[in-house]
């Protein structure tokens, strides 16, 4: 039996339009342990019929028998199987992997053929070409000669009874093509079948056998030297223990070596295209832990003030269904007055809002005023810590005191005490006769930066308003508050003589529970919204990944055709680049989670503001990152696995 049997082979190349007939029918067999040269003015079909032997091509037609078996119908991934298991090559361009040792290229197909065999066998092999003391060497300190040599131990590495070479010393000095001929010999002689294809004539009449090839056929066939004789035994050596198959984490850990290497290597590149994903993430976990912490807040602010608290707003006072602007529903301090005399109503406040510059000596701060009567303090448990809070006298009279919260204090008076000093709100001189307690942020807002007047104060004299904004009703129980609600709109209709078809919509009570529920709604529909701004960085920062990820692909397009020459199937190649995307983004995307935790820890620290850092939210965007690398991974890892090997191999 022969070792190759191939019979009426054809290849064809379409360019374009032109058909070129690189294989015209080539009928050959090799015996075991033969050493056959391939020689032929270039354009004759060398490599085309030497690809094909190799397993690298399949022809256009004919068949082509290996080991007794029928290959010119495989697919890539079987052919790729049998490339590394039965083959090996040695190329005139040596293709070792730069950043890898002698030794880790020549144990690199163990990583596809997944046999146990470690460094030690591989290190055996390179002092079987003699660069046993280079094995640390990474190709750029070898030179030709011992690069071909580390090609040579490669190509042995899976104990192949065939080797191809393709012009192996095409780029070598005579004395190196004289050791790379040499070792070449010593394997033919150990068994092993050489096919090799050169220009070179003095190589050619070493070989046993010389094959000439003229325009894709054979020309001439002349045996130089007798086949040796090969006993069965000597060509069953035993193999290494071959991995077993399905999930091989031994495969993926040296994918993920080899891709940090490769990171590694370009340090910059790689921190680019991670900086998307670390933006994201640290955005994400940052909005998230804001809008978790004001969400909490709120609630817990309003569940202090208790749940019999009513606040009555003028609504949308609609005749003939089109909004009125007028001041028909607009609340007045003698509405208040009117409530308070209802039953059941312990406490009534009327509220008026603005914005005012503050101004002490030389120093402005710009603040919330709001004018309250004095029944604020019991109502929303803000007595004040020092001095007090004004009186219904002040209130009647219209009196210029005001009592400032915490940050005011500090902005306008620092360490100094503001008790008894004169401000200007809007250039109207007060006197500062207390300071609230402090009561801390509530989500984005500081609840200390704020003054309070008495409210006919700020409609009369700060503001110009003839009216409130709104007015806090407090029912004595719990139980009554549906009931002082009802009444209280009951009385308000009569005081502004709203018709009762009209009555809905002219005023709006809301109970604390209301106002609590959407309050957390605002809150979690303004964290959702930033979270998804956040995450639309981290899609751009994926399509950053997938960029770079495509332009290392394109770089490296010979690196994949060699991995494929030496026996690595489609889906270890997609396995490999995606491993390498996936490690990009999964540690952006954990830098970005510790950049989020210290960045929201900051904000609550710096600025006051109320973070919550939820575990789920730091689980959440790092599998989503590291998802990000998954998909826009797999496309530039897709593209690397689909190129093919012989094309590969020739890129530039
Ligand atoms: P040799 O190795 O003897 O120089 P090749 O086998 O490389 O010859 O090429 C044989 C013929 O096939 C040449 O005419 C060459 O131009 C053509 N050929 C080889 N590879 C391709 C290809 N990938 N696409 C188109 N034509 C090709």
């Amino acid at each position: 039996m022969s070792m190759i049997e191939v019979s009426r082979l054809t290849k064809e190349y379409t360019m374009g339009h032109n058909v070129v007939q690189a294989l015209k029918g080539v009928s050959l067999s090799i015996e075991e342990g033969d050493f056959v040269a391939i020689m032929g003015p270039s354009g004759s079909g060398k490599s085309t019929l030497m690809q094909i032997l190799g397993l690298l091509d399949v022809p256009s037609d004919g068949s082509y028998r290996l080991l007794d078996r029928e290959v010119s119908g495989l697919s890539e991934d079987e052919l790729a199987i049998l490339r590394r298991d039965k083959v090996g090559f040695i190329f005139q361009q040596f293709n070792l992997l730069p950043r890898m040792s002698a030794v880790e290229n020549v144990a690199l197909p163990l990583l596809y053929s997944k046999k146990e065999q470690g460094l030690e066998g591989s290190l055996k092999l390179l002092e079987q070409v003699g660069l046993g003391s280079r094995a640390d060497h990474q190709p750029n300190e070898l030179s030709g000669g011992q690069q071909q040599r580390v090609a040579i131990a490669r190509s042995l590495v899976n104990r192949p009874r065939l080797i191809f070479a393709d012009e192996p010393t095409g780029n070598l000095d005579s004395k190196s093509e004289i050791e790379i001929m040499e070792t070449l010999h010593r394997l033919n002689d150990q068994g092993i079948t050489i096919v090799i294809v050169t220009h070179a004539e003095e190589i050619g009449q070493q070989a046993k056998r010389l094959i000439r090839m003229r325009d894709g056929e054979i020309q001439s066939d002349v045996r130089n030297a007798p086949l040796p004789n090969i006993s069965k035994s000597s060509s069953q050596e035993s193999t290494p223990p071959t991995r077993a198959e399905g999930i091989d984490w031994k495969e993926y850990s040296e994918f993920f070596k080899q891709g940090m290497k490769t990171l590694w290597a370009s340090k910059v590149r790689t921190f680019l295209s991670m900086l998307g994903i670390l933006i994201g993430v640290a955005a994400v976990v940052t909005m998230l832990a804001l809008g978790t912490g004001a969400q909490k807040a709120v609630e817990e602010q309003l569940t202090s003030l208790g749940s019999n608290l009513l606040v009555l707003r003028p609504g949308a006072y609609r005749i003939g269904g089109i909004m009125q602007e007028s001041s028909v529903t607009r609340l007045t301090p003698e509405d208040a007055t009117a409530i308070r005399g209802l039953p059941n109503v312990s406490a009534v406040v009327t509220v008026v809002n603005g914005k005012a510059q503050a101004t002490y000596q030389n120093k402005n701060w710009n603040t919330q005023v709001q004018g309250t009567t004095p029944s604020y303090p019991s109502m929303h448990a803000a007595e004040p810590v020092i001095g007090r809070f004004f009186t219904e006298d002040e209130e009647q009279k219209r009196a210029r005191v005001a009592v400032i919260g915490v940050t005011v204090a500090r902005e306008l008076f620092g360490e100094a005490s503001p008790l008894g000093e004169m401000i200007k709100l809007n250039k109207v001189i007060f006197q500062v006769i207390g300071v609230l307690p402090e009561k801390g942020a509530s989500g984005f807002r500081d609840q200390d930066d704020i003054i309070i007047i008495p409210t006919s104060t700020a409609m009369r004299r700060l503001f110009g308003k003839t009216y409130v904004d709104n007015i806090e009703i407090q029912a004595a129980n719990a139980e009554s508050t549906a009931l002082v609600e009802k009444m209280t709109l009951d009385i308000m209709r009569e005081r502004k003589r709203i018709p009762p078809s009209r009555g809905e919509d002219a005023f709006t009570i809301r109970n604390m529970a209301d106002i609590q529920a959407a309050l957390s709604a605002t809150s979690k529909t303004m964290s959702m919204l930033l979270a998804s701004i956040a995450a639309i960085s981290l899609v751009v920062g994926g399509i950053g990944i997938m960029n770079i990820m495509l332009v290392s692909v394109t770089e490296r397009t010979k690196e994949i055709g060699l991995r494929k020459a030496i026996g690595a199937k489609r889906s270890d190649i997609l396995l490999q680049f995606l491993i390498e995307s996936i490690a990009i983004s999964a540690f952006g995307g954990l830098i970005g989670v510790i950049l989020g935790c210290a960045a929201s820890i900051l904000l609550s620290q710096v600025a006051g503001w109320a973070v919550s850092i939820s575990i789920e939210s730091i689980l959440v965007s790092f599998f989503f990152s590291a998802a990000i690398g998954v998909a826009f991974g797999i496309y530039p890892a897709r593209k690397a696995s689909l190129r093919h090997p012989i094309e590969a191999l020739r890129y530039e």
